[in-house]
């Protein structure tokens, strides 16, 4: 069968405090807040999305809000960190955006040619901007307070951590049908597809750090796009055939996913480009209340009191009050 990996689907990573990374990220970063909803494996937490308008694939970074866990570590057999595309005339906004944001960052490195910009979330997460040719090119979300021609234009790369890259590497190559796309120092770059911004893969050495431990201001698993239920399931058949263990597809509501952790540990996904965000809510309503998928609608009551109270951006709310005149504002 002629299946395709045509990029990075999504990443999702663990926060602490529900309120610092709504605030943080539509915010300062100025992403689209496209859905609010529970961990479907824990629905006593948030699950949240964040995206472009819409929250198309390749732009899509989620967070559960998981109260009262532990700090993670960074180390090795993790995605360590998620870099967005930025415009090349844009990195002087962000750094100022940052600086006047009381947010430390590192100074701007070149990597692969391309200007790095570093930074953390208050959880510790590494985010970075990269600023590169053909970023304009790309959509991003200009309904927050971010001029629009320096709007985040959805996901760069995602960088895993490893001990070493042979076995991760040939697993997107042979596996996944990745290509090399280049090596700097000790990354690695693998690409989907036709390759570029959003389907790039930097896989970096470090033989003498840690192990990572997954819990608060860390990557939780990659996902990886693919057109439809019967491109994953071939995939799924695939992945098991080298000898992965591979979970079998899990309904998301928004899309639906197998998992498998790679050679060099880090959880990796499949998921299905649709349906999308739009699936249960219209584009003007995306992520201005909680949505549960149908199996947990009957428990709605017990899950609302279980879950801190959330006060959205402003932006949300204008747009939830437009919509019924009531919108969700719980904890006002
Ligand atoms: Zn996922």
């Amino acid at each position: 069968m002629n299946k395709k990996i045509t990029g990075i689907h999504h990443v999702t990573a663990i926060a602490l405090d529900a309120q610092k990374n709504l605030d943080f990220y539509t915010g300062v970063l100025g992403l689209r807040l496209v859905k609010i909803t529970v961990n479907f494996d824990d629905p006593t937490t948030y699950h949240f999305y964040y995206g472009d308008r819409l929250g198309s694939p390749g732009t899509i970074l989620t967070f559960f809000a998981w109260a009262g866990i532990r700090p993670g570590r960074q180390g090795t057999g993790q995605a360590k960190s998620v870099a967005f595309s930025i415009p090349e005339s844009s990195l002087g906004f962000w750094i100022e955006r940052l600086l006047k944001a009381g947010i430390e960052y590192q100074k701007p490195v070149r990597r692969f040619n391309e200007q790095v910009l570093a930074f953390r979330d208050h959880d510790g997460l590494m985010l970075e901007l990269i600023a590169h040719q053909g970023a304009e090119k790309r959509e991003g979300w200009t309904g927050g307070d971010v001029p629009a021609e320096h709007v985040l234009r959805g996901i760069h790369t995602v960088r895993l951590c490893l001990d070493g890259y042979e076995h991760t590497a040939k697993l997107l190559t042979e596996t996944m049908k990745f290509h090399k796309a280049g090596e700097e120092g000790s990354i690695f770059r693998y690409a989907a597809g036709e390759g570029g911004s959003g389907a790039m893969v930097d896989l970096n050495c470090a033989p003498d750090l840690w192990s990572g431990v997954v819990a608060a201001g860390t990557i939780h698993h990659v996902a990886f796009r693919t057109a439809n239920d019967e491109q994953q399931q071939s995939w799924h058949d695939e992945i098991a055939s080298v000898g992965l263990n591979v979970t079998p597809q899990l309904d998301r509501q928004y899309f639906r996913s197998i998992y498998f952790r790679e050679p060099g540990g880090v959880l990796f996904e499949i998921a299905t480009d649709r349906p999308g965000f739009t699936v249960d809510e219209t584009e003007e309503e995306l992520g201005t209340r909680l949505k549960l998928p149908s199996w947990f609608e009957p428990s709605r009551e017990d899950i609302e009191r279980a879950l801190p109270a959330l006060r959205l951006p402003r932006e949300v709310k204008t747009r939830a009050v437009a919509i019924d005149g009531s919108g969700m504002e719980a904890g006002e």
